[in-house]
């Protein structure tokens, strides 16, 4: 018979966070960059005090435990404030993506039945669009003091400092099953309506103390992090709750996220650890390179949501000695489940081939388990040759979305859309979207693959492919190239690079030269807009 544990059963809550690092590093720094005004700073003390305070205004207003608060906002202290006091008091924190469509967020906030609204300023002009279709919103409360109001006609708001003025700091946190709801992030929704994920404290606790782990971003009280990724998605991949846990010093961006503003925060901070999607890093690169800068503390960053393409991974590896650590997640993985990290054994491989290493999305991270499988289900070999759909499960993995009933599960796995190879080491990585591979005289060509071999081209700052109806040949890809300011290339320099470098049947039927690609809410390039504009048919 199993003999009962004899340790304690304590839960892992949201709350036990802000506490621990008020206790243990109650004198550490967050700093933030505010929409107005200077940069603000303060210890996870007081913020601490001033989630208590958030904590027992939500009380006074009526909000209870199960009550879904939402929120429009940058990675700034109030937020954060928000992250601990909402989920601490046994609410549902909903983090909404300012840049979905508005039909998109008046939906997201409706199913949610979110019943604050907690925005910054700079979204004044959108809660005037959208609060006239949330009926069940009956707080609208901008995150700044008087001084700073917005006035938006048409919408009652509350000023969050003057919300909060007359509260105690001290607050006794409800004690709750830790599988509770905390928090609540919903899908892009580039196909349907987004779907919820409701990520339970259990399910961010522990996967925050994974992202502290040394082969993950390593966070302890040596560190400062940065997070570039927004706290609207993916809990800004758990960062939020991984440095208090960790004791990490914690800089927040605000509103500010091109590469010079990120480069002044960095080296102004002695920021050592950062995390965002590879466009931010693009930028930050470009920005770095054009003014001859160089980082003074900066030691390595944690990038996800789209592929890191090696050519990048290299320049801030060779270039300026910052190491890449490059992650797979999802909406429905509650932050990183996959991460990259160099062995002993890859550290004696050449410069090149390192990056190719990191260029992969690496090992499934304790606490989740990845497979492949082909399109009857059937686990595919461990060889990085066959590829097949992604499938994850795990403490942090998605395992029904928020208000629908039917399971997305295969077999208790969740499958990702991902098409992905795993190699004997459990090295996993990511070929493409199952919707945006290539089908091509049936054979596949990954448009990742083809992309990350064009951003190699020193003209080119972005790339993107599609597929392309073919009568022949089923689809054909074609490449969309953004050249890097003041550099010229052409069609035939492109075709000619990438055949160097690439199968002689991947190399795309046609480039199109643009100024931009269209880039959605989360910072991927959207591909379907590419598709709906020029995915007609090759003849
Ligand atoms: P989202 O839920 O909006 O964050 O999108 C998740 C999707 O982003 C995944 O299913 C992948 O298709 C893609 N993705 C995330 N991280 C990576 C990565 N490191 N490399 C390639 N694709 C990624």
């Amino acid at each position: 018979m199993l003999q009962p544990g004899l340790m304690m059963d304590r839960p892992l809550l949201i709350s036990g966070i802000i506490e621990h690092a008020a206790a243990q590093f109650g004198d550490v720094e967050v700093v933030s960059r505010e929409t107005h005004g200077p940069l603000f700073r303060y210890t996870y003390a007081q913020c601490a005090a001033r989630s208590h305070k958030l904590a027992n205004a939500l009380k006074g207003l009526g909000l209870e435990a199960g009550s879904a608060v939402g929120s429009i906002a940058w990675n700034n202290h109030r937020h954060l404030e928000a992250y601990f006091a909402v989920s601490g008091s046994g609410m549902v924190m909903h983090t909404c993506n300012p840049r979905l469509q508005a039909q998109q967020l008046i939906y997201i906030i409706n199913h949610a039945e979110d019943a604050m609204m907690l925005f910054d300023s700079t979204f004044a002009p959108l809660i005037k669009g959208i609060a006239p279709y949330c009926p069940k919103v009956k707080s609208w409360v901008c995150l700044s003091d008087a001084a700073n109001m917005p006035v938006i006609d048409g919408v009652s708001t509350l000023c969050y400092e003057d919300l909060i003025a007359p509260h105690s700091e001290q607050f006794d946190w409800p004690e709750f099953d830790e599988r509770s709801g905390a928090a609540l992030c919903y899908t892009s929704g580039t196909t349907g309506n987004p779907k919820g994920a409701l990520y339970s404290h259990r399910a961010i606790v522990i996967n925050a103390m994974s992202g502290c782990l040394p082969g993950i971003l390593s966070l302890s009280p040596s560190d400062t992090i940065l997070p570039v990724v927004p706290m609207f998605h993916i809990n800004a991949w758990c960062i939020p709750y991984a440095a208090p846990i960790g004791g990490a010093r914690l800089v927040l961006p605000g509103p500010r996220l091109d590469g010079a503003s990120l480069y002044e925060l960095m080296e102004g901070e002695r920021v050592t650890v950062s995390a965002g999607v590879p466009t931010i890093w693009l930028a930050l690169m470009q920005h770095v390179e054009e003014h001859g800068l160089r980082f003074s503390t900066m030691k390595r960053t944690g990038v996800g949501g789209s592929a890191m393409p090696a050519a990048l991974i290299a320049k801030f590896v060779d270039n300026y000695g910052v190491e890449v650590r490059h992650g797979w997640g999802m909406t429905e993985t509650t932050a990183v489940a996959t991460m990259s990290c160099l062995s002993p054994k890859n550290r004696e491989l050449s410069a090149t081939e390192q990056h190719a290493v990191i260029a992969r999305q690496g090992k499934s991270v304790f606490g989740t388990e990845i497979k492949i499988v082909d399109e009857y289900g059937a686990t595919l070999p461990r060889d990085g040759v066959a590829q097949g759909e992604l499938m994850v499960r795990g403490q942090w993995i998605v395992r029904s979305y928020y208000k629908v009933e039917a399971s997305p599960l295969v077999d208790g796995w969740f499958p990702t859309g991902d098409i992905a190879t795993i190699d004997a080491h459990g090295v996993m990585q990511i070929r493409d979207r199952a919707k945006d591979v290539i089908k091509t005289g049936g054979e596949w060509i990954s448009s990742i693959d083809l992309e990350n071999a064009a951003v190699g081209h020193p003209a080119v700052a972005m790339a993107a492919v599609i597929g392309v109806k073919h009568p022949k040949w089923d689809e054909r890809p074609l490449l969309f190239i953004v050249r890097k300011p003041g550099k010229t290339v052409e069609r035939e320099e492109i075709l000619a690079f990438l055949t160097e470098r690439v199968a002689k049947w991947w190399v795309p039927d046609d480039v199109i030269f643009l100024d931009a690609l269209p880039v959605g809410g989360t910072g991927k390039v959207q591909k379907n807009d590419l598709r709906k504009q020029y995915g007609g048919v090759f003849s």
